[in-house]
């Protein structure tokens, strides 16, 4: 091969636009949970113990998309203390008619994005149409990402964020209010009950890999969208969450797999969130809750392919 071409964070960046991408994601999820033309295995991840490390190997087809790629993804949590990112990753789209590789691109900005679009089609259809206030417990990449995505999708007034460190803390909830603007109040928080008390929806984007939340802090009828502790023995949520919810999940094998927080609090997968979305299961009406609702995330490797060929097909009129 001579010539292959890339296409940039900064390019994805300026071509990504948050509300366009709700909408392929939520397509992404429903194909998915039909199982109908789609191929995705569970991802492959290889541990690297001596360096703290993951790196995950993520492919997927999906045919009606015409999307055939894969993403190469690597999270080191210790990263941080280097001042380096704690995820990395490129995709690669292949034409699925040769399977001749088509481009290769930055997958930063495509998992940050796409991961909280997911957490927006949760939102859309698992929360209070009148929810009024989000509460974002962690204070890095995924927690900026989820206040610019999650802004479209309820008319939040308050989004209360959590952090262990005050520094970044406090560059998060600048960042945060840059990005949501003033008429939404963001306040700094370093105690997580504090944080959660009367939210509406709590999302846990957090490297903590023992449970953060809990569930006698929160408000009958509360979504969260659990979008760290990718691994089997990870957890951010307690089983008093797990085991007063209706969890719902981006892929089941993925999660019996993969989410400490479904395998070790033994909780019973309710739903697929591409099947909650198509309307195929269907949760109890929002005044007739009296337990949580939990989406539990851990990516797929479709959200990034889709998100991927609609960047690549942009790139390609200008
Ligand atoms: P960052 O490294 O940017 O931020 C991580 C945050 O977690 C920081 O606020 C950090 O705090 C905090 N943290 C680190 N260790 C702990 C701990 N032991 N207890 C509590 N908080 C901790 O990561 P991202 O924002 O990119 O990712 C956040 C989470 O989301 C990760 O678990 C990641 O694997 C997951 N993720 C999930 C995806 C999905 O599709 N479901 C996709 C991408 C990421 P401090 O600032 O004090 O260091």
């Amino acid at each position: 091969m001579e010539q292959f071409p890339f296409i940039p964070a900064s390019k994805v960046k300026e071509l990504l636009d948050p509300k366009k991408l709700i909408d392929i994601i939520e397509d992404a999820l429903i194909q998915f949970s039909k199982r109908e033309g789609v191929q995705q295995p569970v991802r492959s991840v290889v541990s690297v113990p001596k360096h703290n490390g993951f790196f995950g190997v993520m492919p997927a087809y999906v045919e009606v998309g015409n999307c055939l790629g894969a993403k190469l993804v690597s999270f080191y949590s210790g990263n941080i203390d280097k001042n380096i990112p704690s995820h990395h990753a490129v995709i690669v789209l292949l034409e699925p008619s040769t399977g001749v590789p088509l481009v290769m691109m930055d997958g930063e900005v495509i998992t940050t994005l796409r991961t909280a679009a997911a957490s927006a089609v949760a939102v859309k259809h698992m929360s209070d149409k009148a929810s009024k206030v989000l509460c974002i417990i962690g204070s890095g990449v995924q927690a900026r990402s989820h206040a610019r995505v999650l802004i479209h999708t309820r008319n939040f007034q308050e989004i209360r964020v959590w952090g262990r460190s005050p520094v970044n803390l406090k560059k998060c909830v600048d960042d945060i209010t840059a990005i949501v603007g003033e008429g939404v109040r963001v306040t700094a928080h370093q105690d997580v009950s504090e944080a959660v008390t009367g939210a509406d929806v709590i999302v846990t984007v957090s490297f903590a890999n023992e449970p953060i939340l809990r569930g006698e802090w929160m408000k009958p009828g509360a979504l969260v969208c659990g979008v760290g502790a990718c691994r089997p023995d990870w957890r951010e949520l307690d089983d008093h969450v797990m085991q007063h919810s209706w969890v719902v999940v981006d892929s089941r094998e993925g999660a019996l797999k993969e989410s400490g927080d479904v395998i070790l609090s033994k909780a019973e997968v309710y739903a697929e969130l591409g099947e909650v979305a198509a309307g195929t299961k269907k949760l109890p009406p929002f005044n007739e809750k009296e337990k949580f609702t939990v989406f539990k995330s851990l990516g797929m490797a479709i959200e990034d392919v889709t998100s991927a060929k609609y960047i690549y097909d942009l790139s390609k009129q200008q």
